[in-house]
């Protein structure tokens, strides 16, 4: 019999992916139900991809009483149940009244606490909380004032009174309204403040000035919920210590489209200098339409003189598939091996194979005159381990050194139509500063999804960013040009062109 459902309260930190704590993704991986709200960065859906996923959302907005009932009925299905909330479950979130719920109905339940935004925002803006000059103390309280609370003037007053830092949640909506209470009641009107919107997003606004100024300069940015100020000395070492909003890309909108699977290393350094990283997955790999030709290449492997890899899934599948009819590395033979550049030779390395032969520039045509100046290449057997589709330039060019070369397909990409993280409708809604692009067929089928050339219309300040003049081309077949084009033909060397446009 199935166990008894469990309830985990999950803090999911306060928007950067990044702050979850370890048992909160070891809890999101072993979810059956993950019920999450607004505030939750969607990035961390991808650590339940096996949950069934319920989302309290925009436009779609469920009163308290329908959470509760729906996180005890899944509860009582039997399910473990991972309820995500933003930042701290127990700050301001409501997840007290979710947990007095859970214990009325003796259902199991665990709280998992989250980085809050209390402590994260201001740090992401360069505001330490505390700090022996300034203060040694911090308060945090709402600027919502609930429709029935009739002493709001009061707390104020109270409030005006308190030394030290001060954090308000909530307090967009009435910012004019108790700022001013507050100087009424005699905190002094230049006392510095900051307001921080999104904060540790890649979306993340800041703007600073003093308790009487503030309310005008949020009206000016247009700054919205989320946001929370901050009051007092400490807002003044933003200058020294804005480390975030100071990396290089910071405030750029960038989307990367790769296959599900690979995109993880270019959004990750994207992110790590401050991008808002639109990860859309246009591709997903599966596996050849005929097998067959792989399947003869495997038994004749003993015969080929060298295998030449030319993308990192390349490398992957092939080896996916030689390992379900071998299970001994030394089957692949005593052959050579050529890649197109260092991140297929860093897939081959995982596999502890070393490269004889990587062309100086990381074009798949380059790498038949690379082999043939490591030898002449003249009537040895050469295997292609490739995509389906794929140019024939390059086993062109061996063949006319005198190579005889079989052209294996050992992967097909065909698109990919899931939204889980809701990135694809962003970037329908909102544009991007940037669009980049890893090979032709990201190209292809982006276009394919999104028609390229009209979303460019649509969005004209957004540019596009190539990694190499292959890629290039598939736009220029679009009748579109790269604002970029990376020099080193590599993730390192998208990032660089990208960091150096935006400098
Ligand atoms: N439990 C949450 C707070 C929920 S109340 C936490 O611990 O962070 C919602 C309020 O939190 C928002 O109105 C805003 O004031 C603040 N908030 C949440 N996330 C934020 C963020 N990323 N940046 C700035 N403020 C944020």
């Amino acid at each position: 019999m199935k166990s008894k459902g469990a309830v985990y309260l999950v803090g999911a930190g306060p928007g950067d992916a990044g702050l979850l704590t370890l048992r909160g993704a070891e809890l999101l991986a072993r979810a059956e139900v993950v019920i999450y709200d607004q505030l939750v960065n969607p990035d961390l859906l991808r650590l339940a991809p096996q949950a069934e996923l319920i989302h309290r959302g925009k436009g779609m907005t469920m009163p308290q009483e329908d959470i509760t009932a729906l996180i005890l009925a899944k509860a009582r299905e039997g399910k473990t149940v991972v309820r995500l909330k933003g930042g701290d479950p127990y700050i301001f979130g409501r997840g007290g009244e979710e947990a007095e719920a859970l214990a009325a109905a003796k259902i199991h339940f665990e709280v998992v606490p989250g980085v809050s935004s209390v402590v994260a925002a201001p740090n992401y803006a360069g505001i330490p909380l505390t700090h022996r000059e300034h203060c040694s103390s911090f308060t945090v309280f709402t600027g919502h004032a609930e429709a029935a609370e009739t002493k709001t003037d009061l707390r104020y007053e109270q409030i005006a009174k308190i030394p030290g830092t001060k954090v308000v949640l909530m307090g967009m909506e009435r910012l004019a309204e108790w700022t001013r209470s507050l100087i009424a009641h005699g905190m002094a009107a230049d006392t510095p403040v900051a307001v921080v919107e999104q904060g540790t997003t890649g979306r993340q606004r800041s703007v600073a000035g003093t308790l009487a100024t503030i309310a005008a300069l949020v009206a000016e940015k247009k700054i919205a919920p989320p946001a929370l100020t901050i009051l007092g000395g400490v807002v003044t070492l933003r200058g020294k210590l804005n480390w975030f909003e100071s990396r290089p890309l910071f405030g750029q909108r960038i989307v990367v489209t790769r296959t599900r699977t690979q995109a993880s290393e270019l959004s990750r350094q994207l992110a790590e200098r401050g991008a808002d990283v639109l990860e859309i997955p246009t591709i997903k790999t599966v596996p050849p339409t005929n097998l067959a030709p792989i399947a003869d290449a495997l038994i004749e492997l003993n015969s080929y003189d060298w295998l030449v890899f030319t993308s990192p899934t390349g490398v992957t599948k092939f080896f996916e598939i030689f390992f379900r009819g071998f299970d001994d590395m030394r089957d692949i033979g005593g052959v050579r091996i050529a890649a197109v550049g260092p991140a297929t030779a860093a897939k081959l390395k995982e596999f502890h194979l070393k490269v004889n032969v990587m062309p100086e520039e990381f074009i798949g045509v380059k790498i038949a005159a690379a082999m043939n100046k490591y030898e002449s290449v003249e009537n040895l057997k050469i295997c292609l381990l490739r995509a389906e589709v794929a140019t024939p330039e390059l086993p062109q060019a061996l063949e006319a050194l005198g190579g005889i070369v079989d052209d294996i397909p050992c992967y097909q990409t065909v698109p990919e139509t899931e939204d889980r993280t809701g990135a694809a409708a962003r970037l329908v809604e909102a544009g991007a500063d940037w669009i980049t692009f890893t090979s032709g067929s990201t190209v292809e089928n982006f276009h394919a999804r999104f028609d390229l050339p009209a979303l460019l219309k649509k969005f004209p300040q957004t540019k596009l960013a190539s990694i190499g003049p292959e890629t290039s081309k598939a736009l220029a077949a679009l009748g579109l040009k790269p604002a970029v084009e990376a020099k080193a033909h590599t993730i390192e060397g998208l990032v660089a062109a990208l960091e150096k446009s935006a400098a």
